[in-house]
């Protein structure tokens, strides 16, 4: 077969993963990655530059939440360097009126905890409530199978600590497409609930792809979760091209021209794994009502902010806490790291927060400010940090809104008909979880390999 050549746009995980698949397909191809920043990985990102272990973007993946991931490092041999750890011992809590409050782990404490008497009474009725088919917003869904305390003290956290988004408008198919099913087949989300755990207890409690670790466990990897798209880097027969902000692309009979500061790249296919709003501006020329859709897909901003202690400073442990919408607090949501992996520790003491905020436009030192100003209050935490490490973006997280799924299925498709050469990949097609991207870089790939015979 003559060598093809095959552009990739960007570095981040959906770009890297499509490299490693198309490299996997036989097909000789010659591989270009274009990308904008100097380094690889986009938002999984480890910072050892403090002399603590931060982390940027995402900090850990539940086992049985990542199919596709855990076969990717599988493919990688990459299984030595997860460490995990299990989910369960890892308190969760909520600031609920002025103070910590813990998530129930058993019956007992879910039986008497303060968080789940919306649930106990919604619980009675759930089950003979009327079904409704169709998407709708995770609010409403919560508020017609159980009640509004369910919605703003279990969802609306959850909601906030997956998307940052707003339970109002995010779609309940996208974000918790379980439940909705549930609904639709068994007409009760407790039902479906009580069908899949006994439907568990006769399953394997422990992954197929990598021996030991349980499905109930939380990763990450000896180097952080950067050691993922870096194991990539280091084995995909691709050249990547840092500091190349692609700025256009042209089409020309069955070429495709990828045009940067001062260089153009030519290829036969190209792959685009950019952000939403990136993809809608470069195919704005080619597809105009296409891109027009992607636009005003809104994109949730975002604050994070690492801080590192020489001691033990938290007055709990567990794996952190979320602030509902209704308490109007500053901080979204904090995870203790030290206690999550305590191998990313590198002192005897040591504590490390990451602390998510809104992003609503305000200077490094008032985020910092603001986040200090908040763990004290809400940890009782009044000591300065020994290392604090910022990040902000505007544009982090798309947010699925009612019907998503479906239109963005709709887009692909139509898309692909008009632009046989290209294939869309990144987090707002199917799910915004870096094993959705993983999994939408391998239906790329084997799409378009289908489209070569
Ligand atoms: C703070 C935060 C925490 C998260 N936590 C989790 C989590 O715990 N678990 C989970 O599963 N997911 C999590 N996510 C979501 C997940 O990390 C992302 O959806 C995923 O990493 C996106 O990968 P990507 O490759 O599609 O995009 P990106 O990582 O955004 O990569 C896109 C790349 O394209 C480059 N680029 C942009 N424009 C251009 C251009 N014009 N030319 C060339 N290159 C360009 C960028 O520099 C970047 O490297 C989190 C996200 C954030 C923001």
């Amino acid at each position: 077969m003559k060598r093809k050549r095959v552009i990739i746009l960007g570095a981040g995980i959906s770009g890297l993963t499509t490299a490693w698949y198309l490299s996997k397909t036989g097909v000789p191809l010659d591989i270009v990655i274009l990308e904008k920043s100097p380094r690889a990985g986009g938002w999984m990102h480890t910072d050892h530059t403090t002399g603590f272990h931060f982390e940027k973007g995402p900090r850990t993946f539940k086992v049985d939440k990542c199919p596709s991931t855990m076969k990717l490092i599988a493919e990688l041999g990459l299984q030595e360097e997860v460490i995990w750890s299990e989910a369960r011992p890892h308190h969760r809590y909520l600031w609920l009126d002025g103070e910590l409050q813990r998530f129930p782990t058993n019956p007992i404490s879910f039986l008497f905890s303060p968080l789940t008497k919306g649930f106990i009474r919604a619980l009675l009725t759930e089950w003979k409530r009327p079904v409704k088919n169709g998407d709708e917003t995770v609010w409403e869904f919560v508020l017609r199978r159980f009640n509004y305390d369910v919605a703003r003290l279990f969802f609306d956290p959850m909601v906030v600590g997956i998307f940052g988004g707003d339970i109002r408008q995010i779609s309940i198919r996208a974000c918790f497409p379980k439940l909705k099913a549930w609904e639709e087949q068994y007409g009760s989300v407790t039902k479906g609930f009580y069908r899949r755990m006994q439907e568990k207890k006769k399953e394997s409690k422990y992954s197929q792809d990598i021996e030991g670790v349980p499905l109930s466990a939380i990763f990450s990897f000896r180097g952080g979760i950067e050691q993922l798209p870096q194991s990539i880097l280091g084995q995909i027969p691709a050249a990547v091209r840092y500091n190349q902000e692609v700025k256009e692309i042209q089409f020309e009979e069955d070429r495709v021209i990828a045009v940067t500061d001062g260089e153009q790249f030519t290829a036969d296919y190209l792959f685009c794994a950019l952000p939403v709003k990136e993809t809608g501006r470069l195919f704005e020329p080619h597809v105009p009502d296409i891109s027009k859709e992607f636009s005003k897909i809104p994109s949730e901003g975002i604050a994070v902010i690492n801080f590192g202690y020489d001691a033990n400073v938290l007055p709990v442990q567990g794996f952190g806490y979320l602030t509902p919408t209704y308490a109007h607090e500053d901080i979204l949501g904090v995870v203790f790291d030290s206690s999550v992996f305590s191998e990313h520790n590198r002192r005897p003491q040591e504590t490390r927060l990451t602390i998510k905020m809104e992003d609503n436009g305000r200077t490094e030192e008032k985020y910092v400010e603001a986040a200090l100003k908040g763990i004290r209050r809400h940890l009782g935490v009044s000591r300065m940090p020994k290392a604090i490490s910022f990040k902000r973006t505007q544009r982090a997280i798309p947010q699925y809104g009612v019907g998503h799924l479906e239109k963005m299925a709709e887009l692909k498709q139509r898309f692909r008909t008009r632009i046989p050469n290209c294939q869309l990949v990144g987090n707002y097609l199917q799910g915004v979880s870096v094993d959705m991207c993983v999994a939408r870089a391998k239906e790329a790939v084997e799409e378009w390999k289908s489209s070569l015979v």
